[in-house]
């Protein structure tokens, strides 16, 4: 099984001070998948990439990538990864196709026709000195150097930020093909639909703490269907509360919008038998809303 494992950590910790970024984290990413680490800003995506990459040393726990100790075959795991920093620092004198001879050189080698094909597919400029690139056309030479090698391990913090939602549909291609390879994607993102669309299974993570690891169809399946009932007078909320399935219950006026896991009749019968229904409208949560029920339900 341990064969299978593409990251692995084990009680991973990190205090800055007073300042717990992250707390005992156990996490286990299979080779294979896309896996997207969710979490609001200053949860701790960063530090865990940091760690993980032996940028920053643990407070306490361990990891391992590929099965090689972090800290101890750092060096030998930088040949099977590729990494998108979230703040890759370029040369801007130098255009794009020096910057990525210069990241290659660091590891031996360009294949150009593959990074020409990269190239196209996000409509990087590569002949334009970086300094001159927009933030977004910048990030995709960021993007082809974690690419280019073929990794056996993606890692990557943020990388969508700044790229056209063309882009970004070209970019999460790429991702499912790299895993269909049997290659591996560690994605942190805080774009949800970014990850609902693109990703095997999702960690959550807050403050620090790992809060669910969940597959992204698990996730959908727990849904949870947010529900809109339009009455022809003011209801009260108390009608609502505390029926089997209902929760997060919102009235205004004669509108009522809860979430719902539970049996539509039940609740269709409630509503009509205190008041007159006049409209009814449902849709199934996106991973957004269930993310938030997640945040509720952890406290604070
Ligand atoms: P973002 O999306 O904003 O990058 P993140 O989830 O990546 O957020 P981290 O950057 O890992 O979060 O930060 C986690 C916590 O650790 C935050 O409270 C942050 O302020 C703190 N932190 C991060 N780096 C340092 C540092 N070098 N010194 C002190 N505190 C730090």
């Amino acid at each position: 099984m341990t064969d299978q494992i593409a990251i692995h950590t084990q009680g991973l910790t990190k205090h800055y001070g007073d300042v717990k970024a992250l707390v005992d984290l156990d996490l286990d990413i299979i080779k294979g998948e896309v896996f997207g680490f969710l979490g609001p800003n200053g949860a701790g995506k960063t530090t865990m990439i940091r760690t993980i990459l032996d940028e920053i040393r643990p407070t306490a726990g361990s990891a391992s990538i590929l099965g090689m100790d972090t800290h101890r075959q750092s060096v030998e795991i930088r040949d099977h990864i590729g990494y998108v920093p979230g703040d890759l620092a370029m040369y801007p004198n130098l255009t794009g196709r020096d910057t990525l001879t210069f990241f290659a050189n660091l590891r031996g080698g360009v294949d150009w026709e593959f990074v020409d094909e990269l190239a196209e597919r996000l409509g990087a400029d590569l002949d334009k000195k970086v300094g001159d690139l927009s933030s977004g056309n910048r990030q995709k030479v960021g993007l082809i150097q974690a690419f280019m090698n073929r990794p056996d391990l993606l890692v990557m913090d943020e990388p969508s930020s700044g790229l056209d939602p063309l882009v970004q549909r070209e970019f999460q291609k790429m991702m499912r093909e790299v895993a269909s390879e049997g290659r591996t994607v560690f994605l942190s993102s805080h774009t949800l639909s970014e990850v609902q669309r693109v990703a095997d299974r999702v960690g959550i993570i807050r403050q620090g703490h790992l809060i669910a690891v969940e597959g992204v169809a698990d996730l959908r399946s727990k849904a949870i269907r947010t529900v809109n009932l339009f009455f022809d007078e003011p209801v009260e909320q108390g009608v609502f509360v505390g029926l089997p399935g209902v929760r997060d219950v919102a009235v205004e006026n004669h509108h009522v919008t809860l979430s719902f896991d539970g049996q539509m009749e039940t609740l269709l019968r409630v509503a009509a038998e205190r008041y007159s229904l006049l409209d009814i409208s449902t849709h199934e949560a996106d991973l957004e809303e269930i993310f938030l029920t997640y945040y509720e339900e952890g406290g604070a």
